[in-house]
């Protein structure tokens, strides 16, 4: 009986790890042209000011910066919120094959989020990197506001980043303290609450890193989300939270 039962376990487990390699590996092979289209959108306020650029989920199994954007740019479009000062630029899907398969990398195994330049003046690994490094470039912008999730709340495992703002100069540390300030006003556990990072490693062909080589603008967002660990719509709310604290503080929306 137990010979048996163990045996019903061994072929349980050995199908579950065959299955995740079979899908995992067409996943890879995928080869289509839209999972390296990266749009973007453009709002322009009534008078000049600040211009701020926010990607979302160049992980794909991050999809809470996605979902965000698409929820921002409805709103945008409908003019439901309107710019008044400054640019807004939304690239809401920089992965979309990731987000819509639930991988982290986009078909052919490569991460965007280590395929930026290593050099000024270097190259791009992947188109999808190529194009927001494009956009950044062309639109100069004074905020660079990069959505990702980490898989638990920092406050509880120090090994994850879950529920921080990631800063790489001191200047923005102000206003990261005033997005915390306002998410931890919505949420009632203290070790679930966010916090601001300022010193954190710079990794390689990230855009974190590539930003901070070009002197350009940056804050890092780590929702608690991978896995599902909070809901999607909370993850949503917590970032969108974020962004309107921002746009307020930049004069940006009212
Ligand atoms: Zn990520």
């Amino acid at each position: 009986m137990t010979d048996n039962l163990l045996f019903i376990l061994l072929v349980l487990v050995l199908s579950y790890f065959a299955i995740e390699t079979i899908s995992t590996t067409s996943y890879y092979f995928i080869n289509n042209k839209k999972c390296n289209i990266v749009e973007k959108f453009e709002y322009n306020g009534i008078y000049t000011g600040k211009t701020i650029l926010i990607i979302g989920s160049v992980h794909g199994n991050e999809p809470a910066g996605h979902y965000t954007l698409k929820k921002l740019k409805g709103k945008l479009d409908r003019k439901e919120i309107s710019i008044i000062n400054g640019k807004l630029i939304l690239i809401p899907s920089p992965n979309p094959c990731g987000v819509q398969y639930n991988y982290r990398e986009i078909p052919g195994g490569h991460d965007i989020n280590r395929g930026f330049p290593y050099v000024k003046d270097g190259t791009s690994r992947t188109e999808n990197n190529q194009k927001i490094v494009d956009y950044i470039t062309e639109s100069q912008p004074d905020l660079v506001i990069d959505f990702h999730e980490a898989y638990y709340f920092h406050k509880m495992n120090r090994d994850s980043w879950g529920s921080t703002i990631i800063i790489n100069e001191p200047k923005y540390k102000k206003i990261a303290l005033k997005c915390t300030s306002a998410l931890n006003k919505t949420i009632t556990n203290k070790k679930k609450h966010w916090s601001v990072i300022s010193h954190f490693d710079q990794i390689p062909g990230s855009l974190r890193s590539y930003c901070n080589m070009m002197k350009q603008g940056y804050i890092l967002i780590e929702t608690t989300g991978q896995r599902n660990v909070q809901k999607i719509d909370r993850r949503v709310e917590e970032n969108t939270i974020i962004i309107n604290t921002i746009l307020k503080q930049s004069k940006m929306i009212v």
